[in-house]
């Protein structure tokens, strides 16, 4: 059985794509690709890139769209990303899509499959609020949703779990809007292009799980 190698999670804010995303990534060995990670690494070490970025994640905008393609491009032309890859949180524009659609096509590839992870707002409210990162490898958890073994620590690494400062309420409002905005449009235009799955994310970790794979797992090498 084959799956696409370039899958593109699509969904809002807190929808679970990055739980989602490493699961998929250990059934199915595709190299995680998250823009959001992306831009917290260069924070964290204090690059131009992240200096650049902090100002419109602390907002809850989009970095511009040009920072953002050339960074996720970079990440693509790793060695790790040959063999495909899992792009979660990129694209989040049109000028993005339009991007990756380019790049990827000038090396022959084009995405197989965009899943979409379909959470109402009111429920993505409660996930955000409860959401804990882990300070040294991002993985994703929830106070109740999805609780670490001991509290406040990583179940993979040990490291101290965090609340992200654009998980405060104010700043997720403006997140939610700017989804509506601007990376909506995206449902259309895989849909258009006949690769969207959409999946209903409102349902258990483990269950959001089985539908992706079941849907993956249907679709023709991409
Ligand atoms: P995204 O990467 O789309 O922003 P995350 O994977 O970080 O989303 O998930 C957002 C929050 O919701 C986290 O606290 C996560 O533990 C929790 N979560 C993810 N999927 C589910 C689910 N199916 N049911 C309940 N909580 C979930
Ligand atoms: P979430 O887990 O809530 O979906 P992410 O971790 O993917 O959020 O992204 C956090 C922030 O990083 C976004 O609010 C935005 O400021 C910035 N960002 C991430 N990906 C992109 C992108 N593809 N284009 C522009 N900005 C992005």
């Amino acid at each position: 059985m084959t799956s696409p190698r370039y899958v593109v999670l699509v969904g809002p804010p807190a929808s679970g794509k990055g739980t989602q995303a490493v699961r998929l990534h250990e059934a199915l060995g595709l190299t995680h690709v998250a823009s959001g990670d992306l831009f917290r690494e260069n924070i964290r070490n204090e690059t131009a890139l992240g200096m650049q970025a902090k100002s419109y994640m602390d907002r809850g905008d989009l970095v511009p769209d040009d920072v953002t393609i050339a960074m996720v491009l970079d990440r693509l032309s790793h060695p790790d990303c040959a063999a495909g890859a899992l792009l979660d949180g990129f694209p989040r524009t049109l000028a993005q899509a339009q991007a990756l659609d380019a790049a990827l096509g000038a090396q022959g590839h084009a995405i197989g499959a965009v899943p979409y992870v379909a959470v109402p707002d009111e429920v993505l409210i409660e996930r955000v609020s409860g959401r804990r990162l882990c300070r040294t490898c991002g993985a994703s958890y929830h106070v109740t949703f999805n609780p670490p073994h001991t509290p406040g620590v990583c179940d993979v690494d040990g490291g101290e779990l965090y609340q992200r400062d654009d998980d405060r309420p104010e700043t997720v409002r403006t997140r939610l809007k700017v989804y509506h905005d601007l990376t909506s449009p995206l449902i259309d235009y895989y849909h258009e292009k006949g690769v969207l799955i959409q999946i209903d994310g409102d349902q258990p970790i483990d269950r959001v799980t089985e539908d992706l794979l079941e849907a993956l797992r249907s679709v023709k090498e991409g």
